[in-house]
C-alpha cells in the first residue's frame, strides 16, 4: 500500500477530531488528521473556557486546542492543514480528496463540526467572546446581573434565554416576526418568566461598544424605525449548520443535515464510516461531548478495523 493509503483518516480539527486523532494514534493506526485550512475549530472564536474537565483555572479556547492538538501530534497523528474537497466513502477503500492530493483508508472519521448561524453583523466576529455568544451553557455564567439579548424565536432561542435567567437581570428575546416558532410549552414557560420581555417584530441592526458589548440597535422589521438597547451580552439563538454536506447523498443525515449515527456508537450507515462531535450532535454541542464523542468513534473505528485483519 502507498504512503497515501492509512488505516484511518481524520476529518475535522475540533476537540472530536483531536481525541480521535489522539486515541487512534495511541492505537499504533498512524492516523491522518486533516485539519482544514484553519485548525482548531469553534472554540479558537472564544475566550475563557471555563467548563472543559481538568482545567479549574479555566483556559482560553485556542490555548485548550492548541494543547489537544500538540497531544495527538506526540503520540503519532499526521496533521494536515488541508481542507478535505470530497470523499468517496461507499466502497471498502475510502477515497478522501485535498487540493494537494488523492488519500485512502480502510475507515474514516467525520468530525467536521458545525457552523453557528451568525446575523452577519459588522461587530459580531470582533466582539465574539467578549459579550456575543452562540452558547449560553458556555457562557451564561459570565452575565451575572447583566441585560441580555437572545435573538431568536425557536426552542433553542426559549430555552437559552429561560436558562440564562438564573444568571441575568434581565433577558429580551429579540424576535423578527409577531410569534414564536418554538413549541407551545417552550414559549409559555418563556413568557411566563418575570425576568424575560420581548421585542416582536424586531432584529438586531447595529452592535455597539468598545472592546465588549455595551448596546444594540434594534430595528422594527415592519417600519424599518430603529431605537436603543443597553444589553451587555448578544446571545445569537438561529440555528446551526452541520457541516456535513461534502458526505450528503453518502452518508445517513437527518432532515437539518446532521450525521445519523447508531444509538449507542458513532457508527454511520456505511461501514468503516463513523462520525462524532457536533455534525452530528444537535443537543449537547459542548467541547467535552465533542471530545467524549471523538474517543468514541476512535474506538470504534479500532474495533471495526481489527475485525479486518
Ligand atoms: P468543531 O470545533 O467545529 O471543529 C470542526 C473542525 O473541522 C473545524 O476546525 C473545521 O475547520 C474542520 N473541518 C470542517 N470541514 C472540514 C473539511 N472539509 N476538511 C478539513 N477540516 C474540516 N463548548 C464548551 O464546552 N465550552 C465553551 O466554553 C464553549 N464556548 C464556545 C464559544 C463559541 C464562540 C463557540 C462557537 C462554541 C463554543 N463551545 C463551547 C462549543 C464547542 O466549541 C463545540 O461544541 C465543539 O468545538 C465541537 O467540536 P467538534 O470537534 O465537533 O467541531
Amino acid at each position: 500500500m502507498s504512503e497515501n493509503h492509512r488505516k484511518v483518516i481524520v476529518v475535522g480539527s475540533g476537540p472530536a477530531g483531536y481525541t480521535a486523532g489522539l486515541y487512534t494514534a495511541r492505537a499504533d493506526l498512524r492516523p491522518l488528521v486533516f485539519e482544514g485550512s484553519q485548525y482548531g475549530g469553534a472554540l479558537m472564536n472564544t475566550t475563557e473556557v471555563e467548563n472543559f474537565p481538568g482545567f479549574p483555572a479555566g483556559i482560553m479556547g485556542p490555548e485548550l486546542m492548541s494543547q489537544l492538538r500538540s497531544q495527538a501530534e506526540k503520540f503519532g497523528a499526521e496533521l494536515v492543514s488541508d481542507d478535505v474537497i470530497s470523499m468517496d466513502l461507499q466502497g471498502d477503500v475510502k477515497v478522501v480528496r485535498t487540493l494537494s492530493g488523492e488519500f485512502t483508508a480502510d475507515a474514516v472519521i467525520l468530525a467536521m463540526g458545525s457552523a453557528y448561524k451568525k446575523l452577519g453583523l459588522e461587530r459580531e466576529e470582533e466582539l465574539s467572546g467578549h459579550g456575543v455568544s452562540w452558547c449560553a451553557t458556555c457562557d451564561g455564567f459570565f452575565f451575572r446581573g447583566h441585560d441580555i439579548v437572545v435573538v431568536g424565536g425557536g426552542d433553542t432561542a426559549m430555552e437559552e434565554a429561560t436558562f440564562l435567567t438564573r444568571f441575568a437581570e434581565t433577558v429580551t428575546i429579540v424576535h423578527r416576526r409577531g410569534m414564536l416558532r418554538s413549541s407551545r410549552i417552550m414559549a409559555e414557560r418563556a413568557e411566563s418568566n418575570p425576568k424575560i420581555k420581548f421585542a416582536w417584530h424586531s432584529e438586531v441592526a447595529e452592535i455597539h461598544g468598545d472592546g465588549k458589548v455595551t448596546g444594540l440597535t434594534l430595528r422594527d422589521t415592519r417600519t424599518g424605525e430603529t431605537s436603543e438597547i443597553p444589553a451587555t451580552g448578544l446571545f445569537i439563538a438561529i440555528g446551526h449548520d452541520p457541516r456535513s454536506e461534502l458526505v450528503k447523498g453518502q452518508v445517513e443525515l437527518d432532515e437539518d443535515g446532521y450525521i445519523v449515527t447508531d444509538a449507542h456508537s458513532t457508527r454511520t450507515n456505511l461501514p468503516g464510516v463513523f462520525a462524532a462531535g457536533d455534525v452530528v450532535d444537535h443537543v449537547y454541542r459542548q467541547a467535552i461531548t465533542a471530545a467524549g464523542t471523538g474517543c468514541q468513534a476512535a474506538l470504534d473505528a479500532e474495533k471495526f478495523l481489527a475485525a479486518l485483519d
